[in-house]
């Protein structure tokens, strides 16, 4: 079975003169295989016609086709949005009283699977013309499954509450204070417990023009949890959330699905791992198509998602499965030094921060963790010479490029233009190294104002690391990002370290991918917003361990694939690690 589909935001045929339709061989001997919208004046595939050649996809200058084989047994979609368009088939299975956890890259139909659910898209199975909900389709394609009853309840109304994806959009659509928002929203009586449970206290007096990314995306959850609703979806929860708050989200997510449906969305892994009591995962094409899964428990469903294979179904989703190795033996060997930082010292009104002086070397990539609001970002804008130390001037001649936590959309211009300004060339190289890995090849004539976040961070992580610097700082890299490009920026960052006179650090709150991609770390600690604490840098089981027992939270390694998996609180594993003062891991 055969789809093509057309991005028809990419399409522009008016600069191209519609390439696709000059040389498509099937048009050439006669056939419709592309016409053209007469009123969209765009083009159209006949998926009967096409004889899936290849021969537009490479031809069309902005990338906006895809022909795609699918696997023969396929169904018809639950959904698809159009002609040429992106089809979602099957969907996750809600259960009352538990958290479906789903896993997948962007762009295969997540959003569209939860818009079904919540009943704000009527699915079409298929059928372009049906307009509205086609009972007997549903139950023909539902029959007898539990998903049959759930729609039969959406019917007669079910309230979906959503927490979006994007938490910098909200002070775009809502104003006042926190306190004001929150007051107005509460409508089960949980707003209080909630704001200590998540640490707001001290922000509800903040006009919400004025909140960390970090404190944004609390007042959604917060706002989330207090409307009165069926079912609750939440996309990436943790966001700008430390390992501390990400684990107390996960916890009232859990608090709350004893009353209610929860789904969410989330590419921490451990995070995920916490929360969810099943699994589904979607996989496809981005922007394509999307198959979700059977549910699957959630240990298996995360190492399934890892191993790239789906046994039941017996599929492969992708090429390679995703390894971790332990790490406490990882580049024992130490390169040349390459920057040498004395202990620095810094205040602002209210806050101060202390940093224990080390050495970083060559071919090395530092993990940054801790708290927020305890300096880490001031330390690393120390390093880059955007803030000096009270103490001392750091005098280097290093060159250091430098990718912000919150990115600015400032860059009046093309994404092609942004990276050229910086020395992105259109070389083949510049773009099997960096264009290519962070999927930017589609965005590249698109206005840097206009793209997602996850395309801005993707795009503001290229603009680092094309710079020709000694010293990388990433802030928070893997915010937005799903799982294959957290691992494609670690990997990308890893080849442009380690053959080289290089180093990066990387201010990082997903615990598994800290363990993915660093050498060395140093740790934060202190009294948020108050005062804060760097160590040197330290060797990993060490400051993983100084890290987690801050936190009090104990990891565990999965026997399987090695990933860390965060022990339930107070379990005898737990009790057993912390007795000995192993958090990150027991030696085996
Ligand atoms: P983190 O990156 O760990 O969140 P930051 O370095 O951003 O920590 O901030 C630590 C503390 O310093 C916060 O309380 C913040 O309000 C304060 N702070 C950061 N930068 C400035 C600044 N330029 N002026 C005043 N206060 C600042
Ligand atoms: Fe025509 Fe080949 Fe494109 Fe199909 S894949 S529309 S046959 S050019
Ligand atoms: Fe041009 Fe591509 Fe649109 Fe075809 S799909 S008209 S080649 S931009």
């Amino acid at each position: 079975m055969r789809i093509a589909v057309i991005e028809y935001d990419k399409c522009k045929p008016k600069k191209c003169g519609y390439m696709c339709i000059k040389y498509c061989p099937r048009v050439r001997m006669g056939d419709e295989t592309i016409t053209v919208n007469k009123e969209t004046k765009k083009p159209v595939i006949s998926e009967e016609l096409c004889v899936g050649c290849g021969i537009c996809v490479h031809k069309c200058p902005f990338g906006a086709i895809h022909i795609v084989n699918l696997p023969e047994e396929l169904e018809t979609p639950v959904h698809q949005y159009g002609e040429n368009s992106f089809r979602l088939y099957r969907l996750p299975v809600p259960k009352e009283n538990s958290v479906l956890g789903i896993i997948g890259s962007n762009g295969t139909g997540k959003t569209t699977a939860i818009k079904i659910l919540s009943g704000e898209i009527v699915p079409n199975f298929g059928d372009l013309n049906s307009e509205r909900f086609d009972k007997g389709k549903m139950l023909e394609y539902f029959r007898g499954s539990e998903l049959q009853s759930y729609f039969e309840k959406l019917e007669s109304g079910i309230k979906a509450i959503m927490k979006p994806q994007y938490v910098d959009k909200i002070p775009k659509v809502l104003s006042g204070t926190v306190e004001e928002i929150i007051e107005k929203i509460d409508e089960r009586g949980v707003s209080e417990k909630l704001i200590k449970t998540l640490d707001m206290e001290n922000s509800m007096e903040k006009d919400i023009k004025n909140l960390s990314g970090g404190e944004l995306q609390r007042v959604a959850i917060i706002a989330a949890m207090s409307r009165e609703g069926d079912v609750y979806y939440f996309d990436e929860p943790s966001s700008y959330l430390d390992i501390y708050q990400r684990l107390n989200v996960a916890r009232s997510i859990r608090e709350l699905s004893k009353e209610k449906t929860v789904i969410v969305v989330e590419h921490d892994l451990a995070v995920l791992d916490y929360l969810s009591d099943y699994i589904h995962i979607i996989y496809g094409v981005p922007g394509v198509y999307g198959i979700v899964s059977s549910p699957m428990g959630v240990r298996v469903g995360i190492n399934t998602y890892l191993e790239g294979y789906l046994k039941d179904e017996n599929v492969r989703f992708r090429d390679q499965r995703i390894e971790f190795d332990v790490l406490s033996d990882r580049h024992k060997k130490l390169g040349n030094p390459i920057l040498e930082y004395p202990d620095l010292i810094k205040s602002f009104e209210g806050f101060e921060l202390k940093v224990e002086g080390g050495v970083l070397h060559e071919k090395e990539i530092i993990g940054i963790i801790g708290p927020n609001a305890t300096g880490k970002s001031t330390f690393v804008k120390m390093l880059a010479g955007v803030e000096s130390p009270d103490n001392m001037e750091i005098k280097t001649d290093l060159e250091i490029a430098y990718k912000p936590q919150y990115i600015k959309r400032d860059f009046d211009g093309t994404v092609r233009e942004l990276l050229r300004s910086v020395g992105g060339d259109e070389s083949g190289y510049y773009r099997s190294e960096i264009i290519k890995p962070l999927q930017l090849e589609n965005i590249l004539d698109s206005n840097v104002g206009e793209i997602s976040g996850g395309e801005l961070q993707r795009v503001a992580i290229a603009v680092c690391l094309t710079q020709d610097a000694d010293i990388y700082l990433l802030d928070e890299p893997s915010a937005y990002l799903d799982i294959e490009q957290r691992l494609n920026m670690t990997k990308l960052v890893r080849k442009k370290i380690e053959n080289s006179e290089k180093c990066a650090l990387i201010v990082e709150h997903d615990i598994v991918s800290v363990d993915y991609i660093s050498d060395r770390t140093i740790v934060f600690s202190g009294d948020p917003g108050v005062n804060g604490h760097a160590t040197q840098p330290l060797e990993m089981r060490e400051g993983m361990n100084m890290f987690l027992k801050d936190v009090g939270v104990t990891f565990r390694r999965d026997h399987e694939t090695k990933r860390p998996r965060a022990n339930k609180l107070d379990s005898q594993l737990d009790r057993k690690q912390k007795s000995i003062g192993e958090y990150y891991y027991m030696k085996e």
